[in-house]
């Protein structure tokens, strides 16, 4: 399989071990396939384990490795060490058309562990492959989950270095902590004064400063990223889409062959981005639904055609959400373009100098043909928990509860009861504040106290990573400037 630049007009190929070895491609692009293979037998993968699925994905795209190298790595990944459950991703029914997709039984409590304990595997693969013994920097921006489930991912890896930015008052005390107490040799986090949008750029443009990847290069380092923007990130999130449909099947939930809508808490785009390629892959599904916070450009722009970042930015309750540049949106621009980098190129600049860009009718026409948006705010959110402990006794964090509530928005607008699979994105724990004030009147002092009060009331088991976390030291306190990031890294390689 060869991959492409979406800002690349001369459609230069690499393979997927180079994309995923430099994660971001030079010319500021994100590295997309220049087609997406068929799963044509889907009925083989229904008696298969969730590494065997993986698998068989992976190795549609990694053509250049073989199936025991790959086995290899979804062996490593998927297993009962790292995942509290054997299926990986267990699907929970709530009633007759909505099923949360848990994807928060990995090490760090938040989906993005699906993908980060594979891609540390995927890397030292592709570095072997193209016999490169540089030493690897790992830059990664997070709004609050993608940081630490990178960090436990590339801790104490040979040949690795990790160092991590979030925003210094955008995510929540459970989620800093997490970060800041990281054990490890190679581990590095800093805060940045800013929002995840400015740490966010600060890594991009470490990414594409020419000069500095020369001084690296010339000491020894390469760069490369933990972010959604590394193919290696997205592709670990299009099995269990896979996965998620087979256990269906095989509970007798769903028919073979029969559609599935999903609705998917969206951020960087990443995750929707991910089912969006299942279904171009062969995946029965239907509409795909982006559920934004309120910070809502993506639902204003499924909505109407023009992408407006021109906006307030608000910290949320849902802070991995918390995004006004949705970066993987442009590989979803490019495969709707029919891989037009010259339209890539001109809605990119328009975003940089202007803020917002308006996509061409035939590219809207095919988006609105697939997706729906809507957005909820805080309190919404704090009620639709309410509301689904209330009646189900089922306990969602803010980012699951807000798919929740925009799928009950979709079917009052569409009246569509197509069965549908809700992302559940993060352990209700690692918002155990949040989530306590929205079912109950009792308060506690701090995180932990409100982790224990949440467990009284659920009964739901704590996740042993979060019950040690108060007990851990915390290692890493600096700040930086937005504009010192590139300071920062220096410091530290
Ligand atoms: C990262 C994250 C999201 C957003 O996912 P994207 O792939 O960035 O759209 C949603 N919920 C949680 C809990 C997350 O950590």
């Amino acid at each position: 399989m060869e991959f492409i630049s979406t800002r690349d007009i001369t459609q230069k190929r690499y393979s997927a071990t180079q994309v995923i070895k430099n994660g971001l491609s030079h010319d500021g692009g994100l590295f997309v396939p220049e087609k997406f293979p068929k799963i044509s037998n889907l009925a083989n993968l229904v008696g298969m384990s969730y590494s065997e699925r993986a698998s068989l994905i992976f190795s549609k795209f990694l053509t250049e490795c073989t199936q025991d190298e790959i086995d290899e790595i979804t062996n490593k990944a998927y297993n009962k060490d790292n995942f509290a459950t054997d299926s990986i991703a267990p699907v929970y029914n709530l009633n007759d058309t909505a099923y949360f997709l848990e994807l928060w039984h990995g090490p760090t409590c938040a989906f993005k562990d699906v993908a980060l304990q594979a891609l540390p595997h995927l890397m030292s693969l592709s570095n072997k492959k193209l016999k490169d013994v540089r030493q690897t920097v790992i830059l990664a921006a997070t709004s609050g989950d993608t940081g630490k489930a990178a960090l436990e991912g590339f801790k104490d890896v040979d040949g690795v270095k990790i160092i991590v930015f979030y925003p210094k008052s955008g995510v929540s005390d459970i989620q800093r902590l997490q970060m800041t107490t990281q054990k490890g040799n190679n581990v590095m986090v800093a805060a940045v004064e800013g929002n995840f949008d400015d740490a966010q750029t600060g890594v991009k443009n470490i990414f594409n400063d020419k000069d500095f990847r020369r001084d690296l290069s010339r000491d020894g380092y390469t760069f490369s990223s933990a972010n959604s923007i590394n193919w290696g990130r997205l592709m670990p999130q299009i099995v269990y889409y896979f996965s998620a449909y087979c256990d269906m099947v095989a509970a007798d939930e769903i028919a073979l062959g029969e559609t599935l809508n999903a609705v998917v808490p969206t951020g960087n785009f990443g995750n929707i981005l991910a089912a969006y390629y299942a279904k171009n892959m062969g995946l029965p599904l239907g509409k795909l639904i982006c559920a934004s916070n309120a910070n809502n450009v993506l639902a204003d722009f499924i909505q109407t055609g023009v992408y407006n970042a021109n906006r307030d930015f608000h910290v949320t309750a849902s802070p991995s959400m918390d995004i006004l540049i949705s970066s993987n949106l442009e590989r979803l621009l490019y495969l709707l373009s029919g891989n037009n980098a010259n339209m890539i190129n001109d809605l990119m600049t328009k975003l940089k100098n202007d803020g917002e860009y308006t996509i061409p009718d035939t590219c809207f026409a095919m988006l609105k043909r697939d997706f729906y948006g809507a957005w909820c705010d805080d309190n919404l959110t704090a009620a639709t928990i309410k509301d689904v402990w209330d009646n189900f006794h089922y306990i969602m964090d803010p980012h699951t509860a807000v798919a929740k509530n925009v799928h009950d928005q979709y079917i009052n607008e569409t009246g569509d009861k197509t069965k549908t699979l809700i992302a559940s994105t993060a352990s209700p724990y690692k918002f155990a504040d949040f989530v306590c004030k929205a079912i109950s009147n009792q308060t506690a002092d701090d995180e932990f106290e409100y982790i224990s009060l949440l467990n009284d009331i659920t009964r739901l088991a704590v996740p042993k990573s979060l019950a040690e976390l108060k007990d851990y030291q915390v290692r890493f306190d600096a700040i930086c400037k937005k504009t010192n990031m590139s300071d920062f890294v220096r410091m530290m390689v």
